[in-house]
């Protein structure tokens, strides 16, 4: 059995787009963490970094601090890059 890659499990968490490619990576990550914990927990690790940037963001917003839409998406994937390093090369 394959695991899932990292590049596959970012795709599955960040995208917000119904294409061809994102819905079969979505459910190529769906049929496997059925049955993989370890691609599961890697996948809820993901999930909750975004959730939580989401969290920040919507704090800022009703404080007033409006932030851009740039510099939430600069802050994901400076989040998520370095999620990537500890991923392939230890921690
Ligand atoms: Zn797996």
């Amino acid at each position: 059995m394959n695991h899932l890659t990292v590049d596959e499990i970012i795709n599955f968490v960040s995208s917000d787009k119904l294409d061809v490619d994102s819905v079969a990576n979505a459910v190529r990550v769906n049929t496997h963490i059925r049955s993989c914990g370890e691609c599961m927990s890697k996948v809820r690790a993901y999930q909750a970094v975004y959730g939580e940037l989401f969290n920040i963001c919507n704090k800022q917003y009703r404080r007033g601090l409006r932030m851009k839409n740039d510099s939430l998406h600069a802050a994901k994937e400076k989040k998520v890059y370095s999620l990537c390093l500890t991923e392939k090369y230890g921690r």
